[in-house]
């Protein structure tokens, strides 16, 4: 929301006292944030949470699986190995699919416990996190820091400045370097980048992500939540009256106000609110939740620890802010399980299950049957008829397969060409063949049949394709 700073000053040349222009400032000026640091459950929680998210993104590339890596992006190849799977441009249903059932997801988790997945599983909160532990490393807490960025330059604080931003600068390389490892193989790839032997393009994308991570996570921070997320934007509007967000439990807490420990609130006129501002000062986002639902709220729940810490310090019951519905505030009560929540969940675990299923029955093999469009059939010496294809047999096995070539057709259509063929794992091979029938046999000018490609070692791996053997009409014409 752009800030109305305005400021009114004499237009160029007017005397004093004449018209003043005013001037309307459009972009918000940036505040810088300098969080509080308090513990609680809801901080403990994070760390359970991002961790294992962390040491996920930073070893699952070091994986290897049969002499392979577990997880690599093959672009130029064009196949996309995941664990014991290899997925290929075909199978991009997949991950259409794929991408459908996370977002919604992320919509049913929503309904149910609003931004949960900005505040505890972002990768834009995990990285800011990672930045902010160094930041209180090399500069202290949130005091310090302001005092630091108030000072005038010094030796001191160009140390911790430029400890701060070489830190973070590790933590941003190590994660470009980490995120190219997902396309190219990293065990080869961080050798060769030390030794310079690594593909130009490897450089400029791990120089891009490292610069990205170092912008993101250092500098824009919140403003990547607050104006460049789309999330941000319409997950708020999934919000109904029964989803769980942080909320500051204006009844009780207001009227808000310092008081001494002790002293009866209720006798003072006041709500529990003590107005210290902890609240404010551990947000992320920089923002009040006793404002209200607000949009720049992550439901990162550090603010619950921060007024939890000060609740029990006063003697008051926790809970002034607290995970908690619209209604339940209103009507003291929350409907857990209401028809959009069960509808959502109804259509993720449909989709998942379906999902699971097909991938569970993919089969390893694809056979494309080409025809040859430069002659439609031909005569052969011993006077058959004969048509030429070519067949492209995928083995998306980790495993060669030895296949054996069938055609079912109700006519006794001969295979000219290699019955059995091999085709080594994740490769594609091309056979031509030909198919010939006696010319007197042929009954129609275009027959129908399947080719059946069978693996000899796999029972169960096998795929049929249709194709159409063409001829001359049976009176002499053309089909
Ligand atoms: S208001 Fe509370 S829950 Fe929301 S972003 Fe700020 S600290 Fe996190
Ligand atoms: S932390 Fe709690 S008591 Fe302090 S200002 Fe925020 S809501 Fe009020």
């Amino acid at each position: 929301m752009a800030r109305d700073a305005e400021a009114r000053r004499p237009a160029e040349g007017s005397a004093p006292g004449e018209e003043a222009i005013r001037v309307l400032d459009l972009y918000e000026t940036r505040e810088k944030i300098y969080t509080r640091t308090l513990p609680g459950f809801y901080r403990e929680v994070k760390k359970y949470t991002l961790l294992p998210l962390m040491l996920g993104y930073f070893l699952s590339p070091w994986l290897t699986i049969d002499g392979r890596q577990a997880i690599w992006f093959d672009l130029p190849n064009r196949k996309f190995h995941v664990l014991w799977a290899t997925f290929w441009p075909q199978d991009f249903m997949l991950l259409a699919w794929l991408l459908i059932i996370c977002a919604f997801a992320l919509f049913t988790v929503t309904v149910a416990v609003g931004r949960v997945w900005c505040g505890f599983t972002c990768p834009q909160t995990v990285w800011t996190l990672w930045f902010l532990w160094a930041e209180r490393l090399w500069e202290g807490d949130r005091n310090q820091r302001m005092r630091l960025d108030r000072a005038p330059w010094s030796l001191e604080k160009v140390v911790r400045k430029g400890g701060k931003w070489t830190t973070w600068l590790a933590i941003a390389f190590a994660t470009g370097l980490t995120f190219v490892g997902y396309f190219a193989p990293i065990r080869q790839l961080v050798p060769d980048f030390f030794t310079l032997d690594a593909h130009p393009a490897a450089y400029f994308w791990i120089f891009f992500f490292t610069l990205m991570t170092f912008m993101n996570a250092g500098f824009l921070r919140e403003q990547v939540c607050l104006y460049m997320c789309p999330y941000a934007r319409f997950q708020s509007v999934m919000y109904d009256p029964d989803t769980l967000v942080v909320t500051y439990d204006f009844r009780r807490g207001e009227p808000r106000g310092p008081r001494r420990k002790g002293e009866d609130p209720r006798a003072l006129g006041l709500g529990d609110c003590v107005d210290c501002t902890l609240c404010v000062q551990v947000c992320p986002t920089g923002i009040d939740i006793r404002d209200g639902l607000q949009y720049e709220c992550i439901n990162c729940g550090l603010c619950i620890d921060a007024c939890n810490a000060v609740m029990d310090k006063m003697g008051y019951p926790r809970g002034l802010i607290r995970y908690t519905s619209e209604r339940a505030i209103r009507e003291g009560r929350t409907r857990l399980l209401r028809p959009r929540l069960l509808g959502y969940g109804v259509a993720l675990a449909a989709m998942a299950g379906l999902f699971l299923w097909t991938l569970a029955h993919r089969l390893p093999l694809e056979v494309d049957v080409i025809r040859d469009r430069t002659l439609l059939y031909r005569e052969a010496p011993d006077g058959a008829i004969e048509n030429i294809y070519v067949l492209k047999i995928a083995n998306k096995d980790r495993r060669p397969h030895r296949y054996r070539i069938a055609v079912e057709a109700p006519l006794p259509l001969e295979l000219r060409g290699p019955a059995r063929v091999e085709v080594a794992a994740g490769e594609v091979a091309d056979f031509p063949l030909r198919l010939a029938l006696a010319r007197e046999q042929l009954e129609a000018p275009a027959l129908r049949f399947r080719f059946r490609v069978a693996a000899e070692d796999a029972p169960d791996l096998a795929v049929s394709e249709e194709s159409r053997f063409l001829g001359p009409a049976p009176g002499g014409g053309r089909p």
